[in-house]
C-alpha cells in the first residue's frame, strides 16, 4: 500500500515516467480527507507519446500468435490473485469501500482476465465452401490497433478489466486513463502488468482529467474509445469519439427501481435490497436508488428496511465492523445532502439517515447515513436523479401493472429489479421493463463477465457492450475473403 502522499507515474513504453505537465490533483482517503498521493494531469503531447509507444508495441503484438498473447494474461490472473490483499488496502484508502467489497470487485476482475483467455477460440471467424461454384468465402477477426478506456472512481480495480484483457487478448495495444481521483489502484494493476510480461508499448497507463481525454478523443491513432462514467460525461465522449471516426462504448449513469410484490419473501428481499441500495455506499451503478411497492408489500417492506439502515455500522473500509464506508468526496457529501433536502422540500419524509454522520476517530472523512425516503413523488428530483449515494427512495403502486409504469417512466435504463415469488409476475416484468440489466429477486444484477454488461437508454451510448463476446467483436474489425483457385481436379472421383 502506497502510505504517503508520492507522485504516480505515467507507464509509456514499458517504461515507468513522470508527467512532465506540472499540473497535479491530490489523491484524498475519504474517510480521513488525508491526502495520499498526488496525480498528475498529463498533457496532450504525453498522450501523443503514449499512442506512439502503443502504434510500435501493436506492430509486433498483431502478428504474435493469439495463443502466445493469452500466456501473460494467465500470469497476470495469477498475480491478481496473489496480490488481492494489497488491491483491497489501496481501493479502500483511496475508494472509501470496505475491504470485503473492494476484495469482491477484483475477483469480478479476474473473472475477465479468464473469459478473455479463451480468446483463441472466441475470436474465431467462419467461412463457407463453395458459396458459388468454385469459390470460398472466409471471415476472419483482425485488432483495430491502439484502443483506450477512460474509467471512473467508483470500481477502480474491476473497470479497467472490463476491457484490457478483451483488448489485447486480440491483438490491440491498449492505453488507460483512470479517474483522478482513485488512480493508486492502477499504480498497482499495471505494475503486475509489467511482471506478466507484455511486450513494451501493448498496455499504457495516462494519468490526467478533461485536458489528458480530449487528448485521446482527438488522436487520429487511437481507434476505439471505451468509457465508464456519468451521463453527461458518456455522451460528450461518444459524441467527440464517433465524430472522429472512433468506435465507442460508452456506459453512463443510473437510476435504478425495484418492485416489491406483497408476496415477496420479506426477509430475503429486505436483506437484498439493503445491500443494493447501501453497499459501496451506494456508489455503484447497479445500486437500488428507488423501491415501489405494491399494495400490502408497503408496511412490513418499510419496517425491515428501517431497522436494515438503522443497524447499518458506518466507518473506515479497513475496521473489521464496518458495513458502509464513506462516499468519494466532500463535494459529493454535499452533493447528497443537497438533494436529500430537495427531496424534502418536494413532499418526501425521511424515515431514516442523513449527511450528519460521527465517526469516532474520522471527524473529517465524507460520511452518509443510510438514508430511507418516503411519499417520494414520481416527477420530483430525488426520483429521477441519479444520487450516488446510500439513499433509497420509496414510492407505492397499487398494481404490478402501475409499478411498471413508473418503472418505465425514467431516462436511464441500466437495471431493474422484481421481488417476488410468482412466476407469472417474474415473467410479465422480464418481458415489460425497460432496462437492460433485470434482476429477479436480486438487487445488483451484475453480468457474469462472459455476458454482456447490458445497459439501456441513457445508460449506453454505442452498440456493444462490455465483456465477453461483445468484448471480443468491439475490439476486432471483421474481414471478408472470398476466394478462387483454378481447379485442375476433378469433382467427380
Ligand atoms: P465521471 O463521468 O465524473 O468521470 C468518469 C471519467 O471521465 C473519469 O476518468 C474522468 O476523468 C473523466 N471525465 C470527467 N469529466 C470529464 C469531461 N468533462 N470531459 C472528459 N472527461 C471527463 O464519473 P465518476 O464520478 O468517476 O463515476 C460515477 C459515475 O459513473 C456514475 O454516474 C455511475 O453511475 C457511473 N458508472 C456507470 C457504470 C455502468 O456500467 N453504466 C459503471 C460504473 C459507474
Amino acid at each position: 500500500m502506497i502510505e504517503t502522499a508520492q507522485e504516480l507515474l505515467n507507464y509509456v513504453g514499458g517504461k515507468w515516467q513522470p508527467s512532465r505537465s506540472g499540473t497535479h490533483q491530490d489523491v484524498r482517503n475519504p474517510a480521513t480527507a488525508a491526502t495520499i498521493a498526488r496525480v498528475p494531469l498529463s498533457a496532450k503531447a504525453e498522450v501523443d507519446e503514449a499512442v506512439r509507444a502503443g502504434v510500435a508495441g501493436f506492430r509486433q503484438w498483431r502478428e504474435t500468435p493469439v495463443i502466445d498473447r493469452i500466456k501473460p494474461l494467465f500470469k497476470l490472473r495469477d498475480l491478481l490473485i496473489a496480490n488481492l490483499d494489497e488491491f483491497g488496502r489501496t481501493i479502500t484508502n483511496e475508494a472509501g469501500k470496505t475491504y470485503g467489497e473492494s476484495v469482491a470487485e477484483m475477483q469480478r476482475g479476474v473473472e475477465n482476465v479468464e473469459v478473455a483467455c479463451g480468446a483463441p477460440y472466441m475470436m474465431q471467424g467462419s467461412n463457407n465452401e463453395d458459396i458459388a461454384h468454385g469459390i470460398d468465402e472466409h471471415m476472419i477477426r483482425q485488432p483495430l490497433g491502439v484502443v483506450a478506456a477512460i474509467t471512473p472512481f467508483n470500481f477502480p480495480g474491476m473497470i479497467p478489466l472490463w476491457f484490457l484483457p478483451y483488448a489485447v487478448a486480440t491483438g490491440n495495444s491498449f492505453l488507460l486513463k483512470p479517474s483522478e481521483k482513485v488512480p493508486m489502484t492502477t499504480q498497482l494493476l499495471f505494475r503486475l502488468l509489467e511482471e506478466a510480461g507484455f511486450p513494451a508499448g501493448v498496455v499504457g497507463l495516462v494519468n490526467g482529467g478533461k485536458e489528458t481525454v480530449d487528448a485521446i478523443l482527438d488522436h487520429p491513432d487511437v481507434k476505439a474509445v471505451s468509457f465508464v462514467g456519468s451521463t453527461s460525461v458518456a455522451k460528450y465522449i461518444y459524441a467527440r469519439a464517433t465524430q472522429n471516426g472512433k468506435r465507442a462504448q460508452c456506459q453512463g449513469g443510473a437510476k435504478n427501481p425495484a418492485v416489491i410484490m406483497p408476496d415477496a419473501d420479506m426477509e430475503m428481499s429486505t436483506r437484498i435490497m439493503a445491500d443494493s441500495a447501501f453497499g459501496c455506499a451506494g456508489q455503484r451503478c447497479l445500486a437500488t436508488s428507488v423501491a415501489i411497492t405494491v399494495g400490502d408489500a408497503r408496511q412490513e417492506f418499510t419496517d425491515r428496511m428501517v431497522a436494515a439502515a438503522e443497524s447499518r455500522t458506518v466507518g473506515y473500509g479497513l475496521d473489521k465492523s464496518t458495513q458502509m464506508g464513506p462516499v468519494i468526496s466532500a463535494e459529493s457529501k454535499s452533493r447528497i445532502a443537497g438533494l436529500i433536502e430537495k427531496g424534502v422540500n418536494q413532499g418526501a419524509r425521511v424515515l431514516t439517515g442523513g449527511a450528519d454522520v460521527d465517526v469516532d476517530g474520522f471527524a473529517d472523512g465524507y460520511f452518509v447515513h443510510a438514508t430511507l425516503l418516503d411519499d417520494v413523488t414520481p416527477g420530483s428530483d430525488i426520483a429521477k436523479t441519479e444520487v450516488f449515494g446510500p439513499v433509497l427512495s420509496m414510492m407505492h403502486a397499487t398494481s404490478l401493472d402501475e409499478a411498471i409504469q413508473m418503472v418505465n417512466d425514467r431516462a436511464y435504463g441500466n437495471q431493474a429489479s422484481i421481488f417476488t415469488t410468482s412466476g407469472s409476475a417474474a415473467r410479465q416484468f422480464r418481458h415489460q421493463a425497460v432496462a437492460g440489466n433485470i434482476g429477479i429477486n436480486l438487487g445488483v444484477a451484475a453480468p457474469m463477465a462472459f455476458f454482456p454488461f447490458s445497459g439501456w437508454s441513457e445508460s449506453f451510448f454505442g452498440d456493444l457492450h462490455a465483456q465477453g463476446a461483445h468484448g471480443i467483436e468491439f475490439f476486432t474489425q471483421t474481414k471478408v475473403v472470398v476466394e478462387r483457385w483454378p481447379e485442375h481436379w476433378s469433382r467427380t472421383f
